[in-house]
């Protein structure tokens, strides 16, 4: 599991990469398009953070209605965005992330 983490960072470019379809979105599990803002992540999370960074009023991201340790998955990660934006930041996605990918390439 670990060995597999580090080998999937070290891709190079995503976008291009043969192994691209085989990539799973680190936040929710669901199919990965490549690394968004820093982590590899998938359409959806691409587009819950985008929409974090730039509506920081949302109150529904600010409060858990559960226990702030809820699973995200394909299939909850609607139901809290307070955990799922967590789990963003706890993977490392951030807004300079995404600067960081394209000056590696
Ligand atoms: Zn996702
Ligand atoms: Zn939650």
């Amino acid at each position: 599991m670990f060995q597999r983490h580090l080998f999937l960072i070290s891709v190079p470019t995503p976008k291009t990469s043969p192994m691209n379809n085989n990539l799973k979105c680190l936040v929710c599990g669901d199919k990965s398009s490549g690394i968004h803002y820093g982590v590899l992540a998938c359409e959806g999370c691409k587009g819950f953070f985008r929409r974090a960074l730039q509506d920081v009023g949302d109150p529904a991201r600010k409060k858990c209605f559960y226990n702030k340790n809820c699973d995200i998955t394909i299939l909850t990660r609607n139901r809290c965005q307070y955990c799922r934006l967590q789990k963003c930041l706890a993977l490392g996605m951030s807004r300079s992330g995404k600067e960081h990918i394209l000056l590696a390439k």
